[in-house]
């Protein structure tokens, strides 16, 4: 690990302008990514902002009857919410569906949604990777492939996003706040959070520059069976091949998003009109224009047979 500086943040705002004016500057929170990140020198940030101070942590209800979860509220906090589990099933069942008890304990909002992608070729620094290196090459493009994208990728790169909670925030429709170093607050959709890789993999998101993610809001419940169904290569503390995060009503009808198989939760809404039709009309629609691998062609039909596991579970609550 190379050195860097370090510092406490007062307020968001000055956290956000402390990583715009220092060059090299990264946020510090739960940790669980970065520091992994920072030991392989995948991550070489020259000053850390540590934003755990910053109060960010409560989970409140919001006037038009949802839910406002502050940036740093921990994984595990946020799933066994009172309110989370009984109004917004699908998250708690996603969050739980990650990582290990510990690594929830310390992980956090924000920084489960900024996490980075977990490509082998991404980890190895002696293989060619667009996203860590711009203009290297992509090692995984005729390389093994199996846990990679099968749609929304680029000729420059096929990661995945590797998380599970954004794959259920997606069908909830969550939205994103931020503060910048100016002080300036916005909201961001998570559907336009998250970025395909096009011909910039290395920007994994909406984020400006010393940008900080200071809450995540869920609108009002929706209702309907919350379900989230992961599947992978062991049964615990392993990403997914495939994930499906759905919210069904009894006629079949509902949301759904999937996670493991593009850069980003992949929701595609002018499908689900499809759903009380069946998994397979559903998956047609999104995975039109899919260009999987040699390796990993095995994820459409998974995908599709996992969710009609999961409307039958849903029809049958
Ligand atoms: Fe790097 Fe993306 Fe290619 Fe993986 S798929 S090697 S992350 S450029």
């Amino acid at each position: 690990m190379r050195s860097f500086t370090y510092e406490r943040a007062r307020t968001p705002a000055d956290a956000a302008a402390s990583v715009a004016r220092t060059s090299g500057a990264k946020f510090l929170a739960g940790g669980t990514n970065i520091l992994d990140l920072m030991k392989l020198e995948i991550e070489t940030p020259t000053h850390l902002v540590d934003v755990q101070d910053l109060k960010l942590d409560r989970i409140e209800a919001t006037g038009e009857g949802g839910l406002r979860i502050g940036a740093f509220v921990s994984n595990t906090r946020l799933a066994a919410d009172e309110r989370v589990r009984r109004d917004y099933g699908v998250l708690t069942r996603a969050i739980v569906a990650g990582a290990s008890g510990q690594l929830r304990n310390k992980a956090t909002t924000a920084g489960n949604l900024l996490q980075r992608t977990r490509c082998p070729y991404f980890y190895d620094t002696n293989q060619p990777c667009n996203k860590r290196k711009p203009g290297s090459g992509c090692a995984a493009i005729g390389g093994y492939a199996r846990q990679l994208a099968v749609i929304g990728g680029s000729d420059q790169c096929i990661a995945t996003y590797p998380g599970d909670m954004a794959v259920a925030m997606r069908v909830l429709d969550a939205t994103i706040e931020t503060v910048d170093a100016a002080g300036q607050t916005r909201t961001i959709p998570i559907a336009d959070f998250h970025r395909l890789p096009g011909s910039t993999p290395t920007i994994d998101h909406a984020l400006a520059p010393g940008e900080l993610i200071t809450a995540v809001t869920l609108p009002r419940p929706i209702g309907g069976t919350h379900i989230y169904q992961k599947v992978r290569d062991r049964a615990s503390y392993a990403f997914a091949l495939v994930s499906v995060a759905a919210v069904i009503r009894t006629d079949g009808s509902g949301r759904v998003a999937f996670g493991g198989v593009a850069p980003k939760p992949w929701r595609i809404e002018a499908a689900e009109a499809a759903m009380p039709r069946g998994a397979k009309a559903v998956a047609d629609a999104v995975f039109a224009g899919a260009k999987p691998t040699s390796d990993n062609g095995f994820k459409v039909k998974l995908a599709m047979r996992t969710l009609a596991a999961v409307i039958a579970e849903g029809k049958n609550a």
